[in-house]
Parts: C-alpha cells; sequence; structure tokens
C-alpha cells in the first residue's frame, strides 16, 4: 500500500475534459490498497482572471486594506477544481470527497494573501481516507486563527501538496505540471535547456527562491523539513520526471552550476539624498518589514563624502510595489531623503548550483557572458551557491540564453 500526494497545477485542471482526464489517469495507476489525496490548483487562468475582476474595483487590488477580500475571492479559484475533481471521481465510480483548506486542516499565519502553513491538523484526511475515498484538497488556501481563509502566495498549492505530505507521512509526493521535469532553465524562455533527473533541496530552493517559478519555494522547504521526496513531471505523459532530494543519487555530482533563474516581477526603488547616519536603514527596512514587503537586492552607496550623503537603493517583488511605495514615502519625508525613485523595467537574473562554493572564476564567467551580450548590470548580489545581476527588463529573454550558452554548451 502507498499513501501518496499527487498535486496538478492550473493547466493540468484547466477545463472539465482535462480533469476527467487526470480522474481516469489517476485510477488507472491506483492500486487497490492505494491511499491517495489529490491537491489541485485553481482551473487554468482562473486565479488571474480572480485579480483582473479585483483590479476592475481598483487596479491596485494587493492594497493592505483589500489583503482579506482578496482571499476570499482567490479562494474561490480552488474550490471550483475540487468539486469538479471529485465529482469526476465519483462519476468514474471511485469514492472521493473534496475538501477546503479549512476543513484539510490547513492552519496559516494571519498574513492575507502572503499566509504561511503554520501546522496541518490531518485528522479528517486521514478519517475520509480511512473510508476508502480519495481526497481532494484545495491549494493554495488556508484557515487562520479566527476562521478567516488565507492564501499562501502565487504558487502556493505546492506548498499546500507537499506540507500535506509531510503531515500525512505520505511516501512521496508527485507535482504534476505541465513541464516533465526541472530544467536548467525555465524551457519556455530557453530552448535547449536540459532536464535533470534529480536536484538537492538546497539547490532548488535556491532556484526557486530566485524565480524558478515551477515551484514555491517554500514548497521546497516543507519537503526538506519533512524529508519527503519531490517528484517534480508530467500532466500529459509517462515519463519520470525530476526528483528533488537531500542529495544525489546517480548523477555525476560535479556541476559547475546547476541552473540559470530569472525574475521578472521585480521593481527597484531608490531612495536618494538620505543623510549617512546610524539609524537610516533600520528605520526604512524595518518599516518595509512591518508592512510584510520582503527587500531583495540592497545596495548603500556614498555619492558625496563632503556632505555625508547616501542613496539607498533596493528591489522588491513588483506585486508589493503599491505598499512599498507608500511606505517608502512615508519614511523619506522623515528622513529628509531628496527624492523616491522607482523603476518597473528591471529583472533579475541569477545562476544557481553548490559546486560555485570556493569558484570565483564562476561569476566572472556570467558577468562577461552578460558584457559579450552587450548588457549592462545595474546591481550585483551574492549567497553561496547564487550569484544574480539586476538588468533591464527588456534583455531579459537575451541574457538568461546568454548565461545558459556559457555554462551549458555541450
Ligand atoms: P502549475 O500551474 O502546474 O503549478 P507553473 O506554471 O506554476 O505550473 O510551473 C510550471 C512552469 O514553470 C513551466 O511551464 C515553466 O515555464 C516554468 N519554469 C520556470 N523555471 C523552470 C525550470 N527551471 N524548469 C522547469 N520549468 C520551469
Ligand atoms: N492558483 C494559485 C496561483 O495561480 C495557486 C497555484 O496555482 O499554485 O498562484
Ligand atoms: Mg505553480
Amino acid at each position: 500500500m502507498a499513501l501518496v500526494v499527487k498535486k496538478f497545477g492550473g493547466s493540468s485542471v484547466a477545463t472539465t475534459e482535462k480533469i476527467l482526464a487526470i480522474a481516469k489517469r489517476i485510477l488507472s495507476e491506483k492500486k487497490p490498497d492505494d491511499k491517495i489525496v489529490v491537491v489541485v490548483s485553481a482551473m487554468g487562468d482562473t486565479t488571474d482572471n480572480l485579480i483582473n475582476l479585483a483590479e476592475e474595483i481598483d487596479t491596485q487590488p494587493y492594497k493592505a486594506k483589500y489583503s482579506r477580500e482578496m482571499d476570499m475571492l482567490l479562494t474561490t479559484g480552488e474550490q471550483i477544481s475540487i468539486a469538479l475533481l471529485a465529482m469526476a471521481f465519483k462519476k468514474l465510480g471511485q469514492p472521493a470527497i473534496s475538501l477546503s483548506g479549512a476543513m484539510a486542516g490547513v492552519r496559516a499565519s494571519s498574513v492575507h494573501t502572503k499566509g504561511r502553513i503554520l501546522g496541518i491538523n490531518p485528522k479528517r484526511v486521514h478519517e475520509e481516507l480511512d473510508k476508502g475515498q480519495i481526497v481532494v484538497v484545495a491549494g493554495f488556501q488556508g484557515v487562520d486563527k479566527i476562521g478567516d481563509p488565507v492564501t499562501l502566495g502565487r504558487g502556493g498549492s505546492d506548498t499546500s501538496a507537499v506540507a500535506l505530505a509531510g503531515a500525512i507521512k505520505a511516501d512521496e509526493c508527485e507535482i504534476f505540471t505541465d513541464v516533465d521535469g526541472i530544467y536548467s532553465a525555465d524551457p519556455r524562455i530557453v530552448k535547449n535547456a536540459k532536464r535533470m533527473k534529480e536536484i538537492t533541496y538546497f539547490e532548488m530552493l535556491e532556484m526557486a527562491r530566485l524565480g524558478a517559478g515551477v515551484m514555491q519555494p517554500r514548497s521546497v522547504e516543507m519537503g526538506q523539513y519533512f524529508k519527503i521526496p519531490i517528484h517534480v513531471r508530467s500532466t500529459f505523459t509517462n515519463t519520470p520526471g525530476t526528483i528533488i532530494r537531500e542529495d544525489y543519487t546517480v548523477e555525476d555530482k560535479d556541476f559547475e552550476i546547476r541552473g540559470v533563474a530569472h525574475d521578472q516581477k521585480v521593481a527597484k526603488i531608490a531612495v536618494l539624498g538620505v543623510e549617512n547616519v546610524p539609524g537610516i536603514a533600520h528605520k526604512l527596512f524595518s518599516a518595509l518589514a512591518d508592512s510584510n514587503i520582503d527587500v531583495d537586492m540592497i545596495v548603500q552607496s556614498i555619492r558625496n563624502l563632503d556632505k555625508n550623503i547616501t542613496d539607498m537603493v533596493f528591489t522588491i517583488s513588483l506585486d508589493d510595489l503599491a505598499n512599498a511605495k507608500k511606505v517608502v514615502d512615508k519614511v523619506a519625508e522623515e528622513i529628509n531623503a531628496s527624492t523616491v525613485l522607482v523603476e518597473e523595467d528591471v529583472a533579475k537574473v541569477s545562476i544557481v548550483g553548490a559546486g560555485m562554493l570556493g569558484s570565483p572564476g564562476i561569476a566572472a564567467r556570467m558577468f562577461g557572458a552578460l558584457a559579450n551580450a552587450g548588457i549592462n548590470i545595474d546591481i550585483i548580489s551574492t549567497s553561496e551557491i547564487s550569484v544574480s545581476c539586476l538588468i533591464k527588463g527588456s534583455q531579459l529573454v537575451e541574457a538568461v540564453n546568454s548565461i545558459h550558452d556559457e555554462f551549458f554548451k555541450d
């Protein structure tokens, strides 16, 4: 008997035909004693369409004052797909039940639109499995301590699936999607990207954090925490995909870099002409943190030694721009900054790989690839296993391909 969690993303459940097809596939592969939990996303572009609806009310629906209502709206997407998939199983003669995040015991923090799973009480899930049902759970949602729905950030169904797999001690978590595994770069952008058989949690987490949208970063953290192998594979074929796990088992481990990630949903904010005295950075970044805005690359530069004036430049997610601008404008006034500039035509391109530890030449090769393509680097940041460059958004595709060619030419 196997206990498995299978997650199907939006493109896998985009139509009722596809929903029926995945129900058939699951049943054709199911052994009589298998216990199966299926986590699903909203159908196709439903989440985007719901956001578009909210934009008809206010062009900036991610303003803090709307966040609870956004969650009320966005959680409806997944509720449509769970109901339809449970009906599809029943139509095929298989007992099944749909459960919302709250019914499945998914407790989340109260940070609307950016909730984090705090814990899962899988009692109901186990009860339904024991009755012989396939349990279909709404991804991307949990419930906070006062009973309100909370969504888990874009791509959050991945995290729902892996966290549920951990909570019920599943043997494996399968992520079915529109690609047949994890590639050395987004295959939609890099035509000769290479599929991996395996990748470590450590490297996949960094790829995801730096924009590889195939997995939500938090889901990889959950996999690592629960030591659940995550199998990323295609909904539409039977070929094995990529296993995300603790360490490599079969592939050659001597990779220079593991992949190139990119992130287009980035904005840059520059607070110019602030006094270079203790406490300024603290004031600015704690105000952003208090509003739950993650800051990514940060640069502080001395531009006028005589006057002891400095500029603070940093990047945030594009979705946070409206909230961040409000916070930054307020702090800028308090600290007497001369100007606040916002740039939206920026993007981040990164290389990732544990193999780059102690190999300084790797970063230089990345910069060389960008230089040869005539692409200017605005900001550079590094971690133990990654190097990221902020560049012009319009040059992103060329940048990703140039860097990929440099490291993955066969
Ligand atoms: P789902 O709706 O199934 O969750 P997503 O669109 O969230 O699917 O994720 C799958 C997409 O992730 C792929 O279509 C691909 O374009 C993108 N992607 C980005 N980086 C990578 C990568 N390194 N490997 C594979 N896919 C990637
Ligand atoms: N439907 C949500 C989204 O589009 C969650 C998910 O698909 O994982 O982000
Ligand atoms: Mg996804």
